[in-house]
């Protein structure tokens, strides 16, 4: 297990336990040396997280993680060294929280019907007041006992078709990759292997996303098997997408993933023949002999 950049990962910004700066020091002290924070549509941790970086032998990769809504279904696209200050960026996001507040206390209301109450309140009681997203719900519920985990309550409250599930409307996959270039960053399509695509609609959600202006692919996530690393590799190839390696970390024993085998600084190295997203960061260049196979 070699030490590679963690360019995927979450806090008490978005659905992390861990503050920014609790992050920040949780990485330091695995001996991460370049790390991304990437919170669900806000870049309100980026602050502090930079500050707790600088105090440390660290490097904070400004990103953030978009909702976005393509073919019917939720796609995640992580942006990497953006301009957090970019306004066509901050628009964006802000349409995309206020959409986020309105399906927080649409999933209270449909969650009330079923006769759980208070749902709205008890999440966001859990969240820092401003993002409260789906797996704040859950936490809620799993403390009202109403369900033994949180992927539980994913299954039985959340998903399509159960109680609490109110359909995504986020941003088209032109918007975000539009915003995340105008910020002048690097898009890249979160956990392939989540979507459960068919083989066409994977290369043709790629292809699309490329010719928008998309850069990279997340080949080593803590959503991928090993054999998943193999697969997303060679797709990433296939369409000439750079490739990325993040854990999707939310906190210390939330193995959200399902792979406990990678979390925070601990990610396997990129499979050969990728090139890594990283390849020619300049902000990489005093820790290249962390980062492994760069092109
Ligand atoms: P949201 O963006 O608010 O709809 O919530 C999506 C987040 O919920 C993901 O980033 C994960 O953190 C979490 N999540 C999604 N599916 C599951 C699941 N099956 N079990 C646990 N957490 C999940
Ligand atoms: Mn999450
Ligand atoms: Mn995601
Ligand atoms: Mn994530």
């Amino acid at each position: 297990m070699r030490k590679s950049p963690d360019l995927h990962t979450h806090s008490t910004a978005s659905d992390g336990t861990l503050t920014p700066t609790a992050l920040i020091d949780l990485a330091a002290a695995a001996g991460v040396k370049v790390l991304a924070l990437t919170d669900h549509d806000t870049t309100e941790g980026l602050v502090e997280a930079l500050a707790a970086a600088s105090r440390r032998d660290l490097r904070l990769i400004p990103g953030v993680e978009i909702s976005v809504t393509w073919g019917g279904r939720t796609i995640h696209v992580v942006a990497l060294r953006i301009d957090p200050q970019n306004p066509d960026l901050q628009l964006g996001l802000a349409g995309l929280l206020e959409f986020r507040h309105w399906r927080a206390e649409e999933i209270g209301r449909r969650l009330a019907k079923a006769g759980i109450q208070g749902a709205y309140a008890g999440a966001k009681a859990l969240s820092n007041g401003r993002l409260v997203g789906r797996t704040h719900f859950a936490r809620f519920l799993v403390r009202r006992r109403l369900a033994a985990d949180e992927r539980a309550v994913f299954k039985q409250f959340l998903v399509n078709g159960k109680p609490g599930h109110v359909p995504g409307d986020w941003a088209s996959l032109e918007s975000a990759v539009g915003w995340i270039r105008a910020a002048g960053g690097q898009a890249v399509i979160a956990h392939p292997a989540r979507y459960k695509l068919t083989r066409t609609r994977l290369v043709g959600l790629l292809g699309e996303f490329r010719e928008l202006g998309g850069a990279g692919l997340e080949v080593v996530s803590g959503s991928h098997s090993r054999d998943d690393i193999f697969t997303f590799a060679h797709h990433a190839r296939e369409q000439r997408l750079l490739a990325s390696a993040g854990s999707d970390f939310h906190g210390p024993q939330l193995a959200v993933s399902g792979q406990p085998w990678i979390s925070l600084g601990r990610l396997p190295a990129l499979p050969e023949g990728c090139t890594p997203i990283w390849f020619d960061w300049p902000e990489l260049a005093d820790a290249r002999e962390a980062v492994p196979s760069a092109a």
